[in-house]
């Protein structure tokens, strides 16, 4: 996750401490795009367009493929059975 989005995440978190703050997050919707109108909140153009979104202050994100799988990892360090429980969710949309 590049520090814009950590910084971005932090503020739009209830939480200031990143790794507390970094499981208020969910996935609210993903979709692939095929033409470059997409960008994560880090500048780079994406094609697989995640939107997460906090519990607590309702604040979403737009994130490509690289930025939320750094979130992922850093949200299944400490919510492993949350992640277990929403692959099948990516499954079905991805499907
Ligand atoms: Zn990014």
């Amino acid at each position: 996750m590049t520090s814009i989005v950590k910084e971005c995440v932090l503020n739009m978190s209830d939480s200031n401490d990143l790794d507390e703050a970094i499981t208020e997050w969910y996935v609210f919707s993903y979709h692939e795009s095929n033409n470059d109108t997409y960008r994560c909140h880090c500048g780079r153009l994406i094609n697989n367009v995640y939107i997460l979104k906090n519990k607590i202050t309702h604040a979403h994100i737009q994130l490509g493929s690289i930025c939320q799988n750094v979130f992922k990892e850093q949200v299944k360090y400490y919510h492993n059975n949350f992640i277990q429980s929403i692959l099948p969710i990516y499954e079905e949309i991805n499907y």
